[in-house]
């Protein structure tokens, strides 16, 4: 079985002091993107999002239009933050940072509302101190970590791998990707040759 997600590197430049709470990081950062997503991609107003709202759809998908009775009683979200790097660190002014994201939602405008979102989490700040960044660029990766462009280059196609039978999704891209092979016009990017280790 392939599945096909996005697999993101945001860059960061700290403005402030940024300070990633240890062991909550990831939590701090769900929650901090659930936030942005609502505020760049739903006009609801209300606690039931209109159909087509992409907020629900990536962030609540548990109640968004369509996810009834004979959808899955237990959705996950459709993305996966790779933050263990960050967790208890201080990125002082001007030092710059990633996160990572895989993700499995692959309609339009999911990859455009992640950029947005981030990028309001930086300008208003990480963290209960709400330490200021910018969000410098965004790249998509292939299965190896490997640069393949800028997520602006909608002629980027997602990543397929194949799904071992025990496989999750949000695992380890340990597995050679299936898709890379298949896929012969697969580019690697400017950056490519700067090796990136999952965490
Ligand atoms: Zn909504």
């Amino acid at each position: 079985m392939q599945f096909a997600f996005f697999r993101l590197r945001l860059r960061f430049e700290a403005i402030d002091a940024v300070r990633f709470p240890s062991k909550l990081t990831a939590n701090v950062l769900r929650g901090a993107l659930g936030y942005a997503l609502r505020q760049v991609g739903c006009r609801c107003g209300a606690e039931i999002h209109a159909p087509g709202c992409a907020y629900a759809r990536i962030f609540e998908p548990r109640t968004a239009p369509g996810a009834g009775p004979s959808g899955f009683a237990e959705q996950p979200r459709p993305f996966v933050l790779r933050t263990r790097h960050l967790e208890g660190q201080i990125v002082a002014p001007r030092e710059p940072f990633s996160i990572d994201v895989h993700l499995f939602d692959l309609r339009e405008p999911g990859l455009g509302y992640f950029v947005d979102a981030f990028s309001l989490i930086a300008r208003e700040g990480f963290g209960r101190l709400r330490g200021q960044a910018r969000l410098t660029s965004v790249e998509q990766l292939d299965a190896d970590g490997l640069v393949r462009g800028q997520a602006s280059d909608d002629r980027l196609e997602p990543i397929s791998m194949a799904l071992e039978a025990n496989g999750d999704p949000s695992g380890r891209a340990r597995t050679r990707a299936a898709g890379a092979k298949a896929r012969p016009t697969h580019r690697r990017g400017a950056g490519a040759g700067a090796r990136n280790e999952l965490p």
